[in-house]
């Protein structure tokens, strides 16, 4: 709650918002406790009195009331209504919408046809009706309001509640014998009451209006009570002679409703947790850099050079970091494997190099990418725009969530060749088949109509590598493309990216948790751990000799095929949180072999020949651990 708080009064309009609020509450509370004139009794000789008269602070009104008091005591009224529609609005529409919602179907048809009816009508028509019908009076303009306002918040409830009927939560709270009763109490209720307060917060403004507008057409508050539509109803024959009426009890109404507004929206950006997490702020369009120090130089090695490449997290007070001093190259037709647990900081790496790191909360504090000599981080945004795609692609995971659902394949293809170039509706259909059949989509004249749904989990990777071919890059970064794949469309898939890069002269980044993928495809492996590399080396190298423990255990934990029975070593422990790193060596509270000396200061990477390692007492060629 005081969190709650705390986060509310960062958004410094809704504070504002809440202390008006707060202020009105409380004057409209204490109204039958304050020295006032009796708000109804009327004084023909006194009217019209102009504002700061003797007496009367605000004036009076054509029949010579006190304007001051009649305001006060219609304040009270115009926002008791107001919350009290909200209110019952609420409930009933949150109830309405969770029965729909969780019930569906036929239940689900009747009442929202209902529903839908009900909003058919222009609101104020409908409160209108609703008024006539009752006959006039504030309790009934509560009523007609209340009732106009039940659709929106039934409408907005089913809606989150048919999302959350089908969740495993709920299935779980099914399998354990809850009746729907419970269900509906224990499972969805909590989590639909955060949208029932927002929903409320936003629209309370709204329903002290319209109590205001029946009040104001004569529904309402009747004579004398007075509420603040009411009071502006009987000042507008004066509104020329005598303005000051008319504008107490505007000004008022106006106050209430935008401190209303102001702080429905901070209640609504606070309760939303999505928000918290900074996730709905629009990252910017490439990862902030702010390099403490001037990056180290090239030195000329391969077509890639990512030099003490630093990428941090700052979530709040955390500082995650996520990669913490990468070097890497990698040179023309060559295919460098990182390989790593999850977690280990291979995607932020990848992601860094081509500045695709959402900011906020990442941020490059340190490091360099040289493409060919010159530095990708920190460049200027247009001229990296126009490398992405262009010089350095990427292949995700999953690939059907980098397709689009909604457009056919062919015209995804299309589209990512006329981000960097113009292209006409024909050239760029032959080009996309020249495309699909590289990656060897049979059929391609065909499939390239297809949508990403009617594609295979194997065919859609494949349309995900001819998308990152569109424009010829010089390097293709990708990030666990065969994780979703079964074995067999994975074989298929590496062995595209492996002609694909003998052809073209490709170069390939391929991060993956696989040691068999790597041995198959790469020339070259890194190895992280916890956001740095530990060993670094060719493939034949490493995977005869492994000097890292790390690496060593993770190759222990690999299965082999025909090797017979063995052991399976799961490494144990887990990897160390980022934000909490600690001295010394990362691995060193789950290495077997660790001593003296791994837990203290900077341990660096030590190379003999080509074969790097971030160890003080390496496994040697033993391999006491292979064994
Ligand atoms: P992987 O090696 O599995 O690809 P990642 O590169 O995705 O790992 O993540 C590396 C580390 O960065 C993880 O420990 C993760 O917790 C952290 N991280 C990634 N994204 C964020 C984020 N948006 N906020 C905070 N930490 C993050
Ligand atoms: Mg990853």
């Amino acid at each position: 709650m005081i969190a709650f708080i705390a986060l509310l009064a960062r958004n410094r309009l809704a504070l504002v918002g809440g202390i008006v609020l707060v202020l009105v509450v409380l004057l409209a509370l204490l109204t039958p406790l304050l020295p006032l004139a009796d708000p109804d009794v009327t004084n023909t000789s006194n009217r019209f009195q102009p504002l700061f008269s003797e007496g009367a602070l605000m004036g009076t009104d054509h029949l010579g009331r006190d304007l001051l008091s009649r305001l006060m005591w219609g304040t009270r009224l115009s926002l008791a209504v107001g919350f009290a529609a909200a209110i019952v609005a609420a409930t009933i529409g949150a109830a309405v919408g969770i029965i729909a919602g969780y019930y569906g179907g036929r239940t689900d048809n009747i009442i929202m046809r209902g529903v839908d009816m009900l909003m058919a009508f222009p609101y104020i028509l409908l409160a209108l009706a609703i008024v006539a019908a009752l006959g006039p009076g504030l309790l009934n303009a509560l009523i007609a309001v209340a009732a106009v306002n039940v659709p929106f918040f039934a409408r907005n409830i089913r809606g989150i509640t048919v999302g959350i009927a089908n969740k495993e939560f709920v299935d779980a709270a099914r399998l354990a014998g809850l009746s729907d009763k419970q269900i509906i109490l224990s499972e969805v209720l909590p989590n639909v009451v955060p949208v029932i307060v927002i929903a409320m917060s936003t629209t309370i403004g709204w329903m002290i209006l319209e109590t205001a507008g029946l009040s104001f057409l004569g529904l309402g508050s009747q004579p004398p009570q007075a509420d603040l539509g009411s009071m502006l109803g009987e000042a507008r024959s004066a509104l020329i002679t005598n303005p000051h009426t008319s504008i107490v009890p505007g000004m008022m109404i106006l106050i209430i409703v935008m401190s209303i507004n102001l702080l429905g929206d901070g209640v609504r950006d606070a309760l939303d947790p999505r928000l918290k997490s900074g996730a709905l702020s629009r990252p910017m369009a490439a990862t902030r850099v702010d390099r403490a120090h001037q990056p180290p130089e090239a030195e000329g090695k391969g077509l890639l050079e990512v030099k003490a490449l630093e990428t941090q997290f700052h979530v709040k007070d955390r500082i995650y970091r996520a990669v913490g001093g990468v070097d890497l190259h990698v040179d023309k037709g060559e295919c460098l494997g990182i390989i790593g647990e999850s977690g280990s900081g291979k995607s932020v790496t990848a992601l860094s190099i081509m500045g695709l790191v959402a900011s906020p909360p990442g941020m490059i504090t340190n490091g360099a990418a040289y493409f060919d000599g010159e530095d990708l981080i920190g460049m200027p945004y247009g001229r990296l725009r126009d490398m992405r795609g262009r010089t350095v692609s990427y292949i995700f995971q999953d690939p059907l969530a980098t397709l689009h659902p909604l457009y056919r394949v062919g015209d995804q293809l299309i589209e990512a060749i006329q981000a960097h170039r113009r292209i006409d509706k024909v050239a760029g259909r032959d080009k996309a088949i020249d495309l699909l059949k590289a990656v060897r989509i049979p059929n391609a004249e065909k499939r390239i109509s297809d949508y990403p749904h009617e594609m295979s989990g194997g065919m859609r990777q494949r349309v995900g590598i001819a998308m990152a071919l569109a424009n010829d890059p010089d390097i293709i970064i990708a990030d666990e493309p065969t994780t979703a794949l079964d074995v067999t469309v994975q074989a298929q898939v590496l062995t595209i990216l492996d002609d694909l890069r003998r052809s073209r002269g490709l170069a390939i980044v391929f991060i993956t948790h696989d040691f068999g993928v790597v041995a198959q495809l790469c020339d070259r492996v890194a190895v992280m751990y916890a956001g740095r590399v530990v060993e670094e080396g060719t493939t034949t190298t490493i995977l005869d000799a492994p000097r890292h423990p790390y690496t060593a255990r993770l190759m222990a934990c690999v299965p082999e095929l025909g090797g017979g029975k063995r052991r399976l070593e799961a490494i144990p422990g887990l990897p160390p949180v980022v934000d909490k790193l600690p001295e010394g060596c990362a691995f060193a509270d789950r290495c077997d072999r660790v001593q003296e000396g791994c837990r203290e200061g900077n341990i660096t990477l030590d190379r003999v020949g080509g074969h790097g390692v971030r160890c003080l007492y390496p496994v040697g060629q033993d391999r006491e651990f292979a064994e």
